[in-house]
């Protein structure tokens, strides 16, 4: 292939122009994502190898090499790994494959500040090397492909790029940036050495850098005409070192490890710029024998509610890489946990397949899931601060121990962070993982009638609950204050009984699979007969027996006018000032729910509702005998469509009847 000139992608001229114009403050990464990718290619290469031994060619000791020229201004990045070929250069650093990465670009509003943030939550990658280099050249050649069959690529970071074919006899890739004026000082061993130790100590493969040594004292570089950027070039001269410790953090003691530490190993597996909100870290011995070091991000990705994302936890098998985005090992809603799993028990060569079938990942699945929500548990414990203790009352002392105060105090607030950004994805695990049902029920936080924010757990609803009060109200809406204002909740309110307000999309599916919490029923105030039990006094049960009564004779001239839209009518003691609404049988699928499928071009049963009238309010009381009882009756449950977010089937005839009543 000559050398041709072809476009960047356009999301990536976008990216592109991001990373150079916001990361200003925080360009050392850029050397945490290219040793990344290089220690990353290597594992390919290991990888592929487990089948092709002959991909090792003569090099089977796989590293990476950094190495800088400081008259030439220039930071090389090489490695012995995958390698590209030309095709796989043009894709891979000329487009974003990633549905995810088009999302977050997509995203991007133009205004740096607040793009910077956004793209820390996000791996920029390749396309960071343009934070501090005005021209990067990487030349390449894939394991196992001849000699000829390299690729040179270029690029200013603009719009474009160059690529051609080049002979080069090393397997792997080199990444060479041109620095900028103002990114000099990364020409410099202790600078490089310093980052290197700070973002990639981990990394199990020697990055090595070229020792420099005292000659005719002075201290000189040597590099040949190579500048030492071709693996294996040097390696007989034995002056590379290992600038990195290479020991993997979740083999070493706990211990051992410092919180710095664990934080700078979740931010380089996962791309992200922020702390974790909480690690777990365990060995796990018996039957099945792994390593698992978990972590819950800060903050939700983009794409969290694709099911057929990657999930975030990668395989190594006695400390080998095998694979990114072992979905086997982690439960689908908790796709969003980053972490390391590393067994000693699972056979190298495991594929995606295996991992499906094999026992011992099903027993690592399950001991994952219940540390995660161990470790949900107790941030949850911790959310809220102990209210402070009643100081000098009655000769009591706080027993609290300083640590354990600063501990609290670190804790506060991260579950309800966490919630808000994966609380709906958590509740997808209540049809999915029945074994941790009562603990994914635990989990959840709702806001209520009488709470505006997400806090309340079915345990405090429990305890709140009314004397004589049997079930855990809830009502299932678009929006809370849809949920809110909803009149079905009227006579709740009355009797001051608290209802969750249910708002996530997720929510009506996932009660399917929640019927009671700790022995209490769960009760949709929309669904079924109210039947508020020993809530209500026998005066009132009185009433509404007669008002059923004296109303039958027009119940039943409703149900015959809107026989085609309602499967009954009755009188209600949901309402109070509202003069119906629409309910469904017991364990019907909810009018919302329904229109929501419908809505996303899905299947969905033609949900009859019932509608039910409130024999004190004035226009139910003007029916009888009105010359407009047929107008009526459809406005009538036409609102009680519009009061929970719903349309009339018919709009334009519905607008028709009460223009002509108006008028
Ligand atoms: P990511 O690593 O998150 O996929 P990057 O933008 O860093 O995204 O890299 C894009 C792709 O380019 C990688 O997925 C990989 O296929 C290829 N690539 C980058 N660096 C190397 C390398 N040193 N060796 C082989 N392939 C590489």
């Amino acid at each position: 292939m000559t050398k041709q000139t072809l476009s960047f992608q356009a999301e990536v001229a976008q990216l592109l122009h991001l990373v150079t114009h916001s990361l200003y403050s925080n360009k050392e990464i850029f050397l945490r994502e290219l040793v990344s990718n290089a220690s990353d290619a290597c594992d390919k290469l290991r990888y592929e190898a487990i089948n092709d031994g002959g991909l090792y060619e003569d090099a089977p000791n796989l590293e990476v090499r950094v190495s800088f020229d400081k008259d030439a201004k220039t930071l090389t990045i090489s490695d012995n790994g995958i390698g590209m070929s030309a095709q796989e250069a043009i894709e891979h650093l000329g487009t974003i494959a990633k549905s995810g990465t088009k999302d977050f670009v997509s995203k991007l509003s133009g205004d740096q500040k607040a793009d910077s943030q956004l793209i820390g939550q996000f791996g920029v990658g390749f396309y960071s090397g343009f934070i501090v280099a005005d021209k990067i050249t990487v030349e390449s050649r894939r394991a196992g492909m001849k000699e000829s069959e390299g690729v040179r690529w270029i690029s200013g970071g603009a719009g474009d790029f160059e690529v051609e074919t080049i002979e080069r006899p090393a397997r792997g890739t080199s990444v060479t940036l041109h620095l900028r004026d103002d990114a000099l000082d990364y020409a410099s061993a202790w600078k490089v050495k310093g980052i290197i130790a700070k973002y990639s100590d981990h990394i199990s493969l020697p990055i090595l850098m070229e020792k420099e040594e005292w000659k005719d004292g002075e201290l000189i570089n040597p590099s040949d005409e190579n500048g030492g950027r071709q693996p294996g070039a040097m390696l007989k001269t034995g002056a590379w070192e290992a600038v990195n410790k290479g020991s993997a953090i979740w083999a070493r003691a706990k211990k051992d490890i410092t919180p710095e530490q664990y934080s700078e190993f979740y931010k380089q597996i996962s791309h992200d710029f922020e702390a974790p909100l909480a690690h777990t870290h365990n060995r796990v011995e018996g039957s099945t024998e792994y390593t698992q070091l978990l972590y819950i991000p800060g903050k939700a990705p983009m794409d969290l509610f694709n099911r057929e994302k990657s999930a975030g936890v990668k395989l190594y098998v006695k400390r080998v890489f095998i694979m990114d985005d072992a979905e086997a090992l982690l439960p689908t809603y908790l796709r969003f946990v980053k972490g390391v799993v590393d067994s000693s028990d699972l056979p190298l060569n495991v594929s995606r397949e295996l991992l499906q079938e094999s026992r011992d990942v099903k027993a690592i699945r399950e001991g994952c899931s219940k540390r995660v929500l161990g470790m949900l548990e107790d941030l949850a414990k911790h959310d809220k601060l102990p209210a402070a203790s009643a100081e000098g009352a009655e000769g009591v002392t706080d027993v609290v121990s300083e640590e354990d105060k600063a501990a609290a105090q670190a804790n506060a607030g991260k579950y309800s962070k966490f919630y808000a950004e994966f609380g709906a994805v958590l509740k997808e695990g209540l049809g999915e993982d029945f074994g941790n049902k009562e603990r994914l029920a635990k989990l959840l936080r709702f806001a209520s009638s009488t709470s505006d924010t997400v806090s309340v757990g079915f345990a405090d609803y429990k305890a709140r609950m009314k004397e004589g009060q049997e079930a855990i109200y809830y009502i299932t809406a678009d929006s809370a204050a849809a949920a809110k204002n909803s009149p079905q909740l009227e006579v709740f309110k009355k009797k001051g009984i608290e209802v969750l307000l249910m708002t996530d999309r997720v929510d009506e599916w996932a009660l399917n699979y929640l019927h009671e919490f700790d022995g209490t029923p769960l009760q949709s105030v929309a669904k079924g007969a109210v039947d508020l039990g020993k809530l209500q006094d026998d005066a009132e049960k009185k009433a509404a027996e007669e008002a059923a009564e004296t109303f039958k004779p027009l119940l039943a001239k409703l149900k015959e006018a809107l026989k085609d839209k309602a499967e009954d009518v009755r009188v209600t003691t949901r309402l109070v000032d509202s003069a119906a609404c629409l309910v469904v049988q017991d364990h019907g699928m909810s009018t919302q729910l329904a229109r929501m499928l419908k809505q996303a071009g899905q299947a969905a049963p033609d949900v009859k509702p019932v509608l039910e009238v409130n024999a004190e309010h004035p226009l139910v009381k003007k029916l009888e005998g009105s010359v407009h009882f047929h107008d009526l009756a459809h406005i009538l449950f036409d609102q009680a469509l519009l009061a929970e977010g719903g349309l009339p089937a018919d709009p334009a005839a519905y607008v028709k009847r009460v223009n002509a009543l108006l008028v």
